[in-house]
């Protein structure tokens, strides 16, 4: 059985708490339990934050992991018997506010002052509240193949 991390782990090994390794987070507990007791390997559209979660929790390596970023939030993991799960984006629900967006970029490339970086860290928190809260079906669908 793929045991699923705890979140405050998949954020260490993210690297910063943010909404999108929440809705990572997410994925990685439908995908789990898919799983069950099978490995998969994983082909990804994205190397967006909710990624880094699928990877901390399957352990993908460069052999079970496959990225052709298309900047889309889509996923496909594959059991050895062929199974297949799809995990796909729903269309305009990535959480995010203007304020932080704005910020993004001064605190990721180190210009950010600290009443800057202690906002933007203040509203990744809320966002993340927010993809917590969010049903998972407003985020994201699951198929099976
Ligand atoms: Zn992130």
């Amino acid at each position: 059985m793929t045991q699923l991390p705890a979140f405050d782990e998949i954020a260490a090994a993210h690297g910063h708490r943010c909404p999108g390794i929440a809705i990572g987070y997410k994925m990685a507990k439908a995908a789990a339990k898919w799983a069950g007791d099978a490995p998969v390997t994983v082909y990804a559209t994205t190397t967006r934050c909710p990624l880094d979660a699928l990877r901390h929790t399957f352990g993908l390596t460069d052999e079970t992991l496959t990225i052709e970023d298309k900047g889309e939030l889509h996923f496909i993991l594959e059991k050895p018997n062929g199974e297949k799960l799809f995990i796909d984006e729903v269309p305009g629900s990535k959480i995010k506010n203007a304020e932080g967006d704005a910020l993004r970029g001064k605190v990721r490339g180190g210009t950010a002052s600290a009443e800057e970086t202690a906002r933007f860290n203040e509203i990744q928190e809320e966002l993340l509240e927010q993809a917590f809260s969010t049903p998972d079906e407003k985020l994201f669908t699951l198929r099976t193949e």
